[in-house]
């Protein structure tokens, strides 16, 4: 790996990687330090722009919570430090015994990549093949897969997912989201301000709490925690009965709309926007101003993604821009292209695959993250028997923090990847140290715009830490350990690379054709035989060439309208641009090429939401229990939180503990002041807060943030919780009845006064 010059006056060109935006950055380098960080200019996408949680990412690389050696778990529960040698054997030993005895389906691959690292995952995949792993998850499975099943009943595959033009948007819809917080779209807060600004574009927030955004909002739905559907419900609702669809759209692109008014007609407009909370004359003129506009762009998250009726809620979200035709336009709402998928694969037309216990639906490849434990602790003959976590902190993540980690112990073997020891290595077998994301390259495949969509392949800044690998090398080393591949099934790949790409893109295609054992290891097939001939350093980047040329193959045109004659000149354009390239250039009509669905036409009825529509109108409200009376949102995004890859808890500059927020009417009425400490307790454990007294809260609803709860490395060595780790509070049966994406937006919970 070659480092980038480590000289002090040079700005080096990277990305943020604490959300899914990946804003570039510049950062300055003090040795290994991150000296100063500003935004790049020249990424495609974020122009310059960064929040402020960039400016900190020095208490990422330079965390003192680094891994340096391999761990192996001794039979007391502590760590010995071992050689990679010793690792890689063992660790092959041990998932080739449970594959070999149990079969590799029973081996569990978790993760993959957080906010800003991909790449390594990709070569993950090459691992699972290696031991026949069939079952996978990640983060998405927690928040995205009811979204994606949706986009796959309407569109015609999960993949088709759609992308708000907010930038050019007349009316912009924000549905659970708060994106001066938690982003979502590049440059979020300057596009949140200009339409704040412009008189002639409004801002629509559907959100419990009066956040950041609502504050800015012409309209703000300030509905009940977990009513949603009801709101979204009654704005549809208001659409067909003021006669406000889009009737000439309608009739030409889409289907199923008699069945679809059918469900709405159950809906009582006045009855559903009481149940939510909303003023009936605020959700009418949200209704009228949707279709008034020349452009409407929605975009949802996790207040709704995470909330009862999450997978209905992402549904009746997309039906507002339909019913609309705010669809294949500007400013309105496009299916992407992407770079590579996020998924665990299978983007198939519906979700047939299931999990092996549990019988739980698998939705882009992906297992629900609140099902693991119970495929693990069991005794069913097909439970899962290892797994393979990497870059993923599922012990922490996951609904029922306490459960996981009994389902990580009764596994034969766990295998964790990580710069860190976090919370789930601590619960492994063997803990594999990675290099950092800025030691080696690293790309992410959030690439969700329209038209010009970016991909930014990051060069390393530094030298791996001592002791660490990049997870490339990693797999590679664990698909050899394991004999999936031998230097006589790469021979005739090497002597095509010698004779340059084009002959090595055929015998690539027709080996991988006629093997299709190695076509499963294509990265690290790539890695061995097309890196060697790739600059020195660079050898990684092979598989990036393969992605070039996929990416080619599927949109062939719009590479091309981006400057791109093939799959070739596109991998040559992603290692010539520091700052990242874009890949693809779309027309709007692409938008209507990638309708997946035989007839061209959007499908709104959906068969296995409508009769949950329909249910809406007599779902009896929830009895408030006595002894949980509030509505906790488990995992709020503030200023103060980013994603657990930010250990060092001296980054956040206030609000250090994370506090409960909480209305002044609930800290009236049971006493509390601001600064003091309580016990939040739910029907799953209980943790100790301060609380913060704000009127951004409505009484009954209490919030504590994302990311907090981690254990960190004191200078003299012990350790020290931050914050509360909310999935202590989260229980896994509450979850999604269909896409099992778990409530953490919705945690019934008490609070009392901690005594003084
Ligand atoms: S946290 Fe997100 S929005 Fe903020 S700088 Fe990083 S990538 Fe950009």
């Amino acid at each position: 790996m070659a480092p980038t010059d480590t000289d002090p006056d040079i700005w080096h060109t990277t990305a943020c990687i604490l959300c899914s935006i990946n804003c570039g950055i510049e950062v300055k380098l003090d040795g290994g330090r991150f000296a100063r960080i500003r935004g790049d200019k020249a990424h495609p996408t974020s122009q310059g722009y960064t929040c402020e949680k960039a400016l900190r990412l020095d208490h990422y690389q330079s965390s003192r919570d680094r891994l340096t050696s391999p761990l192996r778990r001794r039979a007391d529960g502590t760590f010995e430090e071992i050689d990679w040698d010793t690792a890689i054997t063992e660790i092959a030993e041990r998932l080739a015994h449970v594959r070999d005895t149990h079969g590799g389906e029973t081996i569990f691959y978790y993760g993959g990549g957080g906010q800003g690292n991909h790449l390594g995952g990709g070569f993950g995949a090459a691992t699972r093949a290696a031991l026949g792993s069939t079952y996978s998850s990640n983060a998405l499975a927690q928040e995205k897969t009811g979204e994606f099943w949706v986009d796959g009943q309407l569109f015609g595959r999960p993949r088709c997912h759609t992308t708000p033009d907010l930038d050019h948007a007349e009316v912009a819809v924000f549905v659970g989201k708060n994106p001066w917080q938690s982003h979502g779209f590049p440059r979020a807060r300057t596009i949140r301000k200009a339409i704040a600004n412009d008189p002639g574009r409004t801002m629509i927030v559907i959100d419990p709490r009066r956040s950041e955004t609502a504050e800015l909002a012409d309209l703000h739905l300030q509905v009940r925690p977990g009513t949603d559907a009801w709101c979204l419900a009654a704005l549809l609702t208001v659409l067909v009965e003021e006669d406000l669809l889009d009737h000439a759209f309608l009739d030409k692109h889409i289907r199923g709309l008699d069945e679809l008014l059918a469900a709405l007609g159950t809906v009582d407009i006045a009855a559903a926007c009481a149940r939510a909370g909303v003023d009936e004359a605020l959700v009418r003129d949200a209704a009228r101003r949707i279709a008034a506009a020349g452009s409407v762009a929605i975009l949802e998250d996790l207040g709704i993604q995470q909330a009862p009726h999450s997978t209905l809620n992402s549904y009746l979200e997309k039906l507002l821009f339909v019913l609309t035709g705010n669809f294949a336009k500007p400013g309105t709402m496009n299916i992407h292209t992407r770079m590579a998928s996020l998924g665990g694969g299978g983007g198939g037309r519906g979700a047939t695959r299931v999990s092996p216990v549990t019988g739980s639906r698998i939705i882009t490849g992906l297992v629900s993250g609140a099902v693991i434990p119970d495929e693990i602790l069991t005794d069913h003959p097909n439970r899962f028997r290892a797994m393979v976590i990497e870059s993923a902190n599922p012990a922490h993540s996951l609904p029922d923090s306490a459960r996981m980690r009994e389902a990580l112990a009764a596994l034969d073997t766990v295998v964790v990847i990580d710069v860190a020891f976090t919370e789930t290595a601590r619960c492994a077998d063997y803990v594999l140290p990675a290099a950092s994301q800025y030691e080696k390259w690293e790309a992410t495949f959030f690439t969700l715009e329209f038209p010009g969509n970016a991909f930014h392949l990051r060069r390393p800044l530094l030298e791996p830490l001592p002791g660490t690998l990049p997870e490339p090398e990693i797999h590679r080393r664990l698909v050899r350990a394991l004999g999936a591949i031998t230097d006589a099934d790469l021979d005739p790949l090497h002597e095509a690379a010698a004779n340059g790409r084009v002959a090595y893109a055929d015998a690539f295609l027709r080996v991988l054709g006629e093997r299709p054992d190695l076509a499963r290891l294509a990265p690290v097939v790539l890695y061995e035989t097309l890196g060697p001939t790739l600059p020195d350093g660079e050898a990684v980047t092979a598989a990036v060439w393969g992605l070039a040329q996929t990416c080619f193959l599927a949109y062939p045109e719009s590479v091309r309208r981006a400057g791109f004659a093939d799959g070739n000149a596109l991998f040559d354009a992603i290692l010539a641009s520091p700052s990242g390239v874009v890949f693809t250039l779309d027309e709007f009509a692409d938008t209507w090429r990638r309708i997946d669905h035989a007839d061209g036409r959007i499908n709104v009825a959906v068969d296995d939401l409508l009769p949950e529509l329909r249910g809406l109108a007599t779902e009896p409200e929830p009895a408030i229990v006595d002894e949980y009376p509030f509505v906790l949102s488990a995992g709020e995004r503030r200023s103060s939180t980013a994603n657990t890859i930010y250990r060092d808890p001296t980054w956040r500059k206030k609000d250090a503990d994370g506090a409960l927020r909480m209305s002044p009417a609930d800290a009236t009425r049971i006493g509390i002041e601001r600064g003091e400490r309580v016990c939040v307790t739910t029907k799953r454990g209980a943790v100790e807060a301060v609380v913060e007294i704000t009127d951004t809260m409505q009484p009954g609803h209490i919030s504590l943030p994302n990311g907090l709860g981690i254990d960190y490395p004191e200078a003299d060595g012990g350790r020290v919780r931050h914050g509360v780790p909310t999935n202590e509070l989260t229980a896994s049966e509450d979850r999604d009845w269909f896409a099992g994406t778990p409530w953490h937006k919705h945690v019934r919970a008490r609070v009392e006064l901690v005594p003084a």
